[in-house]
């Protein structure tokens, strides 16, 4: 794929709309081409500022006040309805009238915003199944081939502008592999690989992100994990079971496992 090919799918990449053939083949030119991450770079930060709630504005009660009196007065038919009552009935009406029309506008951001949340939640999870599914191209999958944890962390210095989080989980039944530099849905992340038996588990993670407990989705057959930590955004992507996944994220976390089930 050329950077003219890329550009064209840029926005429907960043919508999620792109079948996992171009999705695929755009996250490979993305790796490579620094032009057009930043390109990304660029797209994902002025969504994210449009998005933010902080533009959202409700109307100051002078506001509504003055909307309510440049509003025409009740005529006709109205105004024989409003006349049995008092004489400010008309005005209270228009208040209401439009003190609801706030309520539904303000409704009406908020759903949108949640639309748009789940829409980037879902961009990210593609994003993050395609990475996984690129990295287990041959030569994809690490930079730096270690399982030593002290190894991997200073290996990403100067490399990513965050201390990325390294953990030893051996004990715990999965292997480090190695660490690499990624991009996901317009950000650089530091990637960890940790295998489980025959499996690669692509833990990706990059400074902020919404607040989030752990989420769980499946994706074209991959197990996708969500959490945050220490100010970290965290995506773990496998084809492990869900259960060793759950595993997986309470070791890195370092949260014990619930009663009754055990790690091995
Ligand atoms: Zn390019």
């Amino acid at each position: 794929m050329n950077c003219r090919d890329a550009r064209l799918l840029l926005h429907a990449w960043l919508d999620d709309e792109l079948d996992a053939a171009d999705s695929l083949a755009l996250t490979r030119h993305l790796a490579d081409c620094a032009d057009c991450t930043q390109r990304v770079r660029v797209h994902v930060q002025l969504r994210d500022a449009l998005r933010k709630a902080e533009l959202y504005r409700p109307a100051s009660t002078k506001l509504r006040e003055r909307i309510a009196a440049q509003l025409p007065r009740p005529a006709g038919l109205a105004r024989a309805a409003v006349a049995a009552r008092s004489p400010r009935s008309g005005w209270r009406f228009a208040v209401a009238a439009l003190a609801a029309l706030f309520v539904i506008a303000a409704s009406f951001a908020g759903w949108q915003t949640l639309q748009l949340r789940r829409q980037d939640s879902n961009a990210l999870i593609a994003a993050a199944v395609s990475d996984h599914v690129r990295s287990l191209l041959p030569g994809h999958l690490i930079d730096v081939r270690t399982s030593d944890q002290h190894t991997v962390k200073p290996w990403f210095d100067g490399r990513v502008d965050f201390s990325p989080q390294v953990k030893d989980l051996s004990a715990q039944g999965f292997e480090l592999v190695g660490g690499r530099l990624d991009v996901l849905d317009g950000r650089q992340v530091a990637a960890l690989v940790y295998r489980r038996h025959l499996h690669m588990i692509n833990v990706f993670q990059w400074p902020g992100g919404a607040a989030i407990a752990g989420s769980a989705h499946t994706r074209d057959g991959y197990r996708v994990l969500q959490w945050n930590q220490d100010g970290l955004h965290f995506v773990a992507v496998s084809s492990v079971a869900e259960g060793d996944l759950q595993a997986f994220m309470r070791a890195f976390r370092g949260t014990p496992a619930p009663a009754g089930e055990s790690t091995h």
